[in-house]
């Protein structure tokens, strides 16, 4: 029996994540769910959309399954997936993608997986107006950080046998910050040249970054990057695979580790039955090889793979028309 925080978060979230723990269950893995709520919801009930009864889960089971949570855009409260993430150092927010079904893929040969520096850079939210006509933002990157999260990438390319890291940045006009984070990064891939010559490194200004994922992603392995680059490349490799309902995505600290969906709480379809629980099934098919259930997460993946691959019950994002308790139903019976 595993212990689990749940936090099934809102917009769509309540609907994939009582999906994915259905499957889970139908694959016959044992978690007591410790179910605590975050987000606009709880807002009355505790005075914060983020009560400390979700770190004290989530810091004693270690391991949580977060669905979505909406952040109010331009005021409100600050988004508490970013404070998650902060509060608990989970530094590196790892987004693996992966064609599971070529018919969805733009290119079948896509095989990279995002290493995103999870705590800093643009999202430490440290911003002011400048009198009435400006605004300014604060964008932090420490060596440490962006050692840790380059050390991250490399340990993952060497377990996972992987060819190549690449470090993404725009050092040519954030010379500071950026320079700092590649410098870093250069100094970490030295140490690996040393001990595992046959990983290469190189790196990659941002905006073309985005165009050679697009044009050769063949060529590209593990990406290492700053906070905000790793959000927006990661959105683009999503769609390169078929889209936000089939990208998985974990939040990695030195002990705790919180899996999520690239995606966000999609309220233009929320309530209605429609969502496409996958990508927070593959998050959860992440969490179940962390948890050390190798065969019941390879016979998931396998399962919502033949799904995808038959084409017959298929969410709208997907082009089809099924509801979210038919693909779960789907995926269920080809356990
Ligand atoms: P979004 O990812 O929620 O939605 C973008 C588009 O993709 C929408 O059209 C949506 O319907 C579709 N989509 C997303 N997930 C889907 C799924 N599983 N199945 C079918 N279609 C899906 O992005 P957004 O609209 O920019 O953001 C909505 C809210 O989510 C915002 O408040 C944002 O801050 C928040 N957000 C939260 C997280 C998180 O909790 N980690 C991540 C990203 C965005």
């Amino acid at each position: 029996m595993h212990n689990v925080t749940m936090i099934a978060g809102d917009g769509i979230g309540p609907e994939i994540s009582e999906a994915v723990a259905k499957i889970i269950e139908a694959a016959g893995v044992k978690i007591k769910w410790e179910k605590v709520e975050a987000g606009a919801g709880v807002m009355d009930k505790y005075g914060t959309p983020l009560p400390e009864k979700v770190f004290e889960s989530i810091r004693k089971n270690k391991v949580a399954l977060k669905g979505p949570i909406t952040t109010p855009v331009g005021s409100g409260f600050r988004s508490v997936n970013v404070a998650i993430r902060k509060e608990l150092n989970l530094y590196a927010n790892v987004r693996p993608l992966k064609v599971h079904a070529k018919n969805f893929a733009k290119d079948e040969n896509i095989d990279m997986v995002v290493f995103r520096e999870n705590t800093e850079g643009l999202y430490v939210g440290i911003e002011h107006y400048v009198g009435d006509e400006a605004a300014e933002s604060i964008k932090i990157i420490t060596r440490k950080a962006s050692r840790k999260i380059t050390e991250r990438a490399f340990e993952y390319a060497v377990r996972e046998d992987r060819k190549k890291v690449t470090a993404v940045h725009k050092a040519n006009i954030l010379k500071f910050s950026d320079g700092l984070f590649l410098e870093e990064a250069r100094k970490v891939a030295e140490k690996y040249q040393k001990t595992n010559p046959e990983i290469k490194f190189d790196d990659k200004i941002v905006d073309n970054m985005c165009m050679q994922m697009v044009q050769y992603p063949e060529q590209y392995d593990v990406l290492v990057m700053p906070n905000l680059y790793g959000d927006i490349v990661s959105d683009l490799g999503a769609g390169l695979i078929g889209g936000l309902g089939l990208a998985p995505g974990m939040n990695l600290g030195d002990e705790i580790a919180v899996f999520e969906a690239v995606h966000g709480s999609a309220p233009d379809i929320a309530g209605q039955n429609k969502a496409n629980p996958i990508a927070l099934l593959f998050s959860s098919v992440l969490m179940l090889r962390h948890l050390g259930e190798t065969e019941a997460a390879d016979r998931i993946e396998n399962a919502a793979a033949l799904v995808l691959n038959k084409g017959e019950v298929l969410t709208e994002d997907l082009g089809g028309s099924a509801s979210t308790d038919q693909i779960t139903g789907a995926i269920i019976s080809e356990l």
